[in-house]
């Protein structure tokens, strides 16, 4: 059915139903629905088809949204996929996991003007699921195979969307990973609440149906150095992400009990993908009847929040030294944790974690938002006699990441590195300071989102073959198809 545009007069803002706190709480599935074609249609009608699109502007592939909102109000979904897809390697993982209300949905004008942003996200889900059920979704076939080989280091989003891009053009490519699944943080890290596993395998599966080849358990600086990688490949992206996880540096910190988030997060991923994994079976990374504190405020706390609450845990709490209005993690996700039993204490801070070998509590004093520094944001101070306990016998500490050694690490003590630990990359062609070295995403940025990751991967593969291109032009022989 063709629909007209403009609609946000006639027809409200609708999301999915989501479901009940009441069931949500006790499984690890997704807990929004998916549009009816009608109901997708209708929210899609509701653009207004502005003359400058922010929510394109804001969004960091500079997805197309205003087309591929008209071409699912007007019922042409496969015209629709095909415009989301070429310019987003995974729309569907984005439609789901993006923090839509920052971006794309945050800058809509119906936002703006109190109507209510189209829900943007949604409908990018709608789209692509579709797709995939009706079969619209296929395998890369290049036009033509080239010799020229690229290998890539880490399977997360930034990996991914480099792979896609490089078979697109011919390239062969070998996508190496030290875990056992490729998908990076989005199999090990991000809940099934949020993101099921199913819809990264099938992407991971396209992959390898597109002559991606993995090399899974395969650790960069344990089975082979990256010098030793150069000489295997005609390039190599490094595109690892960050794990070393800040620490608390309070008394206490090193009780039994005590753990950092990614470990919890990632027993739980595996345990839910059938996985034996020791320590969750132990109880040691299982929140089932424990009083849990989580210290931090970003999306990994939100994560580890709402983990402990489907694992049963006695009581859930967050600890944050700001305020709600100014915490790092999508509001979205803040509500939802509310709506499951997390109990937020804002403005505190830990001081020590308390008990003999195990822990048994967090001492925490409360704060208040002082004045701004350098960024613009209020640093936090403490009160003083403000002290109380919090009960606790697992403290997850989610206070953010930061890059592994990577010099150190990869055998390769040239690679660029910035004062951060990040890899110093060209802005334009995405190569480091090693000749045909590469680097994408969160290694590159930080801890970021993954719609930046895929950003960035698409652009280290488009740089990656200029340089292909100019190294082929330079030894003709090696490029003859
Ligand atoms: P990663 O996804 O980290 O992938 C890197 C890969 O490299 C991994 O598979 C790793 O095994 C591999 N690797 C590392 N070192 C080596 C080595 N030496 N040899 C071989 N392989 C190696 N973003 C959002 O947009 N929305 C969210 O809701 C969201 N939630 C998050 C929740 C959590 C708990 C976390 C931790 C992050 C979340 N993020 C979210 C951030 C997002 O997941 C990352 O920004 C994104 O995954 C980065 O992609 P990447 O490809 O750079 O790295």
């Amino acid at each position: 059915m063709a629909r007209k545009m403009l609609q946000f007069t006639r027809l409200d803002q609708r999301t999915p139903d989501k479901r009940s706190a009441g069931t949500r709480r006790v499984d690890f599935d997704e807990i929004y629905g998916r549009f009816t074609p009608d109901a997708a249609g209708d929210q899609a009608s509701r653009c207004e088809q502005c003359g400058i699109p922010f929510c394109q502007i804001h969004c960091p592939l500079q997805n197309n949204i205003p087309d591929w909102l008209m071409l699912t109000a007007a019922g042409r979904l496969e015209e629709a996929y095909a415009l989301s897809s070429a310019t987003n390697s995974m729309p569907e993982i984005c439609g789901r996991i993006c923090p839509q209300d920052r971006l794309c949905e945050g800058s809509c004008v119906l936002e703006q003007s109190r109507h209510g942003a189209v829900t943007i996200g949604a409908v990018e889900k709608f789209i692509t699921d579709t797709a995939w059920e009706r079969g619209w979704v296929k395998p890369i076939l290049p036009l033509r195979e080239r010799e020229q080989s690229v290998g890539i280091i880490g399977g997360g989003p930034a990996g991914m969307a480099a792979a896609e891009q490089l078979r697109a053009q011919g390239y062969q490519v070998t996508l190496y990973d030290r875990y056992d699944r490729i998908g990076g943080l989005l199999v090990y890290g991000i809940p099934g609440f949020k993101l099921e596993k199913s819809v990264v395998e099938r992407r991971v599966d396209l992959l390898a149906r597109s002559g991606v080849i993995f090399k899974t358990n395969f650790e960069v600086g344990r089975d082979a150095s990256l010098p030793e990688l150069r000489k295997t490949h005609d390039a190599v992206l490094i595109a690892t992400g960050v794990y070393k996880a800040r620490g608390l540096s309070i008394p206490g910190a090193g009780l039994r009990g005590v753990t950092k988030a990614l470990d919890y997060l990632i027993a739980s991923n595996r345990t839910g993908l059938g996985d034996r994994v020791p320590a969750f079976e132990d109880g040691t990374l299982d929140a089932k009847d424990k009083a849990v504190v989580v210290i931090g405020g970003g999306d990994t706390a939100m994560d580890c929040l709402r983990t402990a609450i489907r694992q049963g845990a006695r009581s859930v709490k967050c600890l944050y030294r700001r305020d709600r209005a100014n915490m790092p993690g999508s509001q979205r996700e803040v509500i939802n944790a509310v709506e499951e039993g997390v109990d937020f204490v804002w403005l505190t801070a830990p001081e020590a974690v308390l008990g003999d070998e195990r822990a048994t509590g967090v001492r925490a004093h409360r704060m208040h938002l002082g004045v701004a520094d350098a960024t613009g944001r209020q640093s936090p101070q403490p009160i003083a006699g403000s002290e109380f306990t919090l009960e606790a016998d697992l403290v997850i500490e989610a206070l953010g990441f930061e890059p592994e050694d990577l010099p150190a690490v990869f055998g390769e003590p040239r690679l660029p590195i910035t004062r951060w630990g990040t890899i110093q990359i060209d802005p334009v062609s995405k190569m480091s300071g090693l000749d045909g070295v590469f680097a994408a995403g969160d290694i590159v940025r930080g801890a970021s989102l993954v719609v930046w990751a895929v950003r960035d991967g698409r652009d280290a593969a488009e740089g990656i073959r200029r340089y292909l291109v100019a190294k082929a032009a330079a030894a003709p022989a090696k490029a003859a198809p």
